[in-house]
């Protein structure tokens, strides 16, 4: 079966799915929406109100900036797949709690296995928990991690920067090194490079 059809079927099952309370109350799951080839993924946090409402990710204004952020990083945003960890809205846009999240987790991972991307950008707190253990993001933002063959990419959340202005800068900068990243991986991966010579040459990570 090939990845798009695979990646259809698991969308098909997280509609249907009704293995947390947040199924109750939404009116569009959100599988997520983009290449089943991409190779970049960026996961949030949930859907909000305008993408409960259509059933796609990043729709409302943190996603209009998320796109120019891709945009002029020199990323199209629609060859990045986009997702979150939490498939359905929370309401009132609380935080996914932990039942919801660990329910929620097994569509994330085979949608990351189907898709097997270069570099994964985690866009907030819990996506980057998924990854990143006892950490600040305001310590470790757009600096990016070799983790079990790929790029691991903290990035602060685009809400975070509509409410602080100061963030704007910081979050266009990271975003600004993406594609270079992306080259990189590609020659690694190309190398077959693995985890435990990529730690042996830390440098290489420096350089980005
Ligand atoms: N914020 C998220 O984390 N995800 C969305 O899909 C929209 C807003």
């Amino acid at each position: 079966m090939d990845a798009e059809t695979r990646l259809a079927e698991i969308a098909a099952e997280i509609r249907q799915c009704q293995d947390c309370p947040l199924s109750k109350n939404r009116k569009n799951a959100v599988p997520g929406a983009g290449p089943a080839k991409a190779e970049i993924m960026a996961i949030g946090e949930g859907p909000g109100h305008h993408e409960n409402e259509k059933g796609l990710p990043f729709v409302g204004a943190s996603g209009k900036f998320l796109t120019q952020l891709f945009s002029d990083g020199g990323v199209p945003r629609e060859t990045v797949f986009i997702t979150n960890v939490v498939k359905c809205r929370p309401p009132g846009n609380r935080d996914p709690q932990p039942i919801e999240l660990q329910a929620c987790s097994h569509y994330l991972e085979r949608q990351i296995e189907v898709i097997d991307p270069l570099i994964i950008i985690t866009l907030g707190r819990f996506s980057m928990a998924r990854y990143f253990k006892n950490v600040r993001i305001s310590n470790i933002h757009g600096e990016p991690s070799w983790q079990d063959g790929r790029l691991i990419v903290p990035m602060y959340h685009p809400a975070a920067a509509l409410h602080q202005p100061k963030l704007r800068p910081v979050i266009a900068h990271d975003f600004a090194q993406l594609k270079e990243m992306i080259e990189r991986q590609k020659v690694r991966r190309a190398k077959n490079v693995t985890d435990k010579n990529e730690q042996d040459s830390t440098s290489q990570l420096s350089l980005f």
